[in-house]
């Protein structure tokens, strides 16, 4: 990771049988979503790469910076 950044660019995730899950969608709010190839994702971003992460319900893109335990960093304010 380049530098710490905001909390604001924070997003939280659970992974429940080995699927990742996001409560609520940033983007359009709707609540649990399980993300397509969503455990991969996280493994690339815990290693410090960018990584789109494209929202099913609503279509959007966010992109990952990096990711730690519970978070994925966003390169944009995601609250
Ligand atoms: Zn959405």
């Amino acid at each position: 990771m380049a530098g710490p950044l905001p909390f604001s660019h924070t997003w939280p995730y659970d992974v429940l049988m080995k699927e990742l899950y996001f409560s609520e969608c940033p983007y359009c709010g709707e609540s649990n979503i399980q993300m397509p190839n969503g455990r991969k994702k996280l493994s690339r971003a815990r290693e410090g790469l960018r990584t789109e992460l494209h929202m099913p319900c609503c279509n959007a893109t966010l992109s990952a910076l990096a990711a730690d335990d519970d978070y994925f960093w966003a390169d944009e304010p995601l609250r």
